[in-house]
């Protein structure tokens, strides 16, 4: 029997996790100094720790735990699945249910012609298949040239070579050496920051127009795709201004390029609609899904495929799969998911209900000294935090300083709401009822309250100049 067990003590996991566990996006040293934090159960939407503690969970996980904590139907398909079929590959002129399943229900979710699925065991994966896709298309249709990927600063798309060089992350670029050649990134449509005198509106279609300016100063005839999430999600939940995506749309269908939309964090629910392109009413050549496919129950992505990409890259092998590709037990564990979200009609609770409501509460913040604005699709917001709301000005200390302070009296009042620099972030699960928001509201002023305390003491409410 494995000798770790939920009832060690804190301090001996603490020692045993900073001893060999290296973590993803952290700096080790500085966490084993500080401790780190030993999540023991979860139910709903509340996370409890070694020490007892009940944290209410408004990020579901890393944007993923859609459906909740504890759901029991899921754990009884990863069980039978794993004594009936537990691993099969998708390769040799093999398939098996769960995939066959599972592939047909996305067919039928997801919008317009998007009725082929590329799987993979998450959202990294199913981009870097996205690279090969659009480049492979290109190739078969004899236009081998158009190989560039336009995606955005500060945008997310993974962590490997390939996904994150389609991410604008510049801390992520440094490190390996990316962006791997032929991705090039364009500005992010981040009115609050970057807008200066434009109207958001404004700001929105000269955003967009960097496409159009882009796609010409390459030439069409070198460009294979452009990338992006329908709302940024680890850049700080960005919500585009309400003209960007129409202009963007306009631009896609006048040249001849694929659009890629990533909807890792937007699908399944989380903007009150199935999928972000819904609500944005975008048309994917493919789209990127992950996290909520499976609530995170399990290692899970894909890639959606149109007809025509699909019908084009099937006339000759296409040299690419993962092993786990429509791995039986995430695939029947997804499927369950989806039956979940259907039949306790989830999307609807969070356009209808949640959305509405948490949008209440959450536009009230911006009467807070410390919040210069909120921003709120669904259910994903952010909020800016500013030392001076009459101007919309980064803060005089290096970005994230603040956010920080912030983020660590969430973590003393048991509330997980992240922060990007100095944005905060939530991305709750879609079933949280409006007395689980109450909770949520409470803990965030609370929170704020005393990171405005603690950044004025520090003498840290200054305006950059
Ligand atoms: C999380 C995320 C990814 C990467 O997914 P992983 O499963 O972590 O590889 C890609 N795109 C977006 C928009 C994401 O939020």
């Amino acid at each position: 029997m494995n000798k770790i067990t939920n009832h060690m003590p804190t301090a001996e996991l603490q020692a045993l996790d900073a001893a060999h566990h290296m973590h993803p996006f952290t700096a080790n040293h500085e966490l084993a100094e500080k401790g780190v934090r030993v999540i023991t159960r979860a139910n709903g939407v509340r996370l409890t720790d070694s020490e007892g503690r009940e944290i209410l969970d408004a990020m579901a996980g890393l944007w993923c735990v859609n459906i909740g904590y504890g759901r029991d139907e899921l754990a009884e398909v990863a069980h039978r699945q794993m004594k009936e079929l537990p691993y099969y590959n998708t390769f040799f002129m093999s398939t098996h249910v769960p995939a066959i399943a599972l592939a047909d229900k996305l067919a039928e979710l997801a919008p317009g012609d998007l009725n082929h699925v590329f799987f993979a065991s998450g959202g990294s994966e199913a981009n870097d298949t996205n690279i090969r896709l659009v480049r492979r298309y290109w190739d078969l249709m004899g236009k081998p040239d158009k190989k560039v990927i336009i995606s955005r600063k500060n945008a997310y798309h993974g962590t490997s070579v390939g996904s994150a060089s389609l991410g604008g992350m510049q801390g992520m670029h440094a490190q390996g050496g990316l962006p791997i050649p032929d991705v090039v990134h364009i500005n992010q449509p981040y009115w609050y920051l970057e807008g200066g005198e434009m109207s958001p509106e404004e700001f929105g279609i000269a955003r967009a127009r960097e496409l159009e300016a882009k796609i010409d100063e390459l030439g069409e005839g070198r460009v294979a795709a452009f990338i992006a999430e329908p709302i940024q999600g680890a850049g700080g939940v960005i919500v585009p201004p309400e003209s960007y995506w129409p202009e963007v749309s306009r631009i896609c269908a006048e040249r001849d390029i694929l659009l890629i939309v990533d909807e890792v964090i937007t699908g399944f629910g989380r903007t009150g609609n199935w999928f972000g392109s819904q609500t944005y009413d975008l048309k994917p050549d493919i789209m990127t899904i992950a996290k909520g496919l499976s609530s995170g129950y399990a290692p899970i992505g894909g890639s959606l495929v149109s007809d025509k990409v699909a019908d084009v890259i099937g006339r000759e092998e296409f040299t690419h799969g993962y092993t786990y590709s429509g791995h039986p037990v995430a695939a029947a564990v997804a499927l369950e998911n989806l039956r979940i979200i259907e039949e306790e009609k989830i999307v609807d609770h969070v356009r209808d209900e949640a959305a509405p409501y948490l949008a209440e509460k959450w536009h009230q913040l911006a009467d807070h000294p410390f919040v210069g604005e909120t921003k709120i699709v669904g259910m994903m917001a952010s909020l800016a935090l500013t030392a001076d709301k009459s101007v919309r000005k980064p803060f005089e200390a290096p970005a994230g300083t603040v956010g920080y302070m912030v983020r660590e009296r969430c973590f003393a009042n048991n509330l997980i709401m992240r922060h990007v620099g100095d944005r905060m972030v939530i991305s709750p699960p879609l079933v949280m009822t409006k007395s689980d928001i109450d909770d949520l509201f409470e803990r965030a002023v609370k929170s704020l309250d005393e990171g405005y305390a603690n950044v004025k003491a520090a003498g840290l409410l200054k305006t950059a100049g």
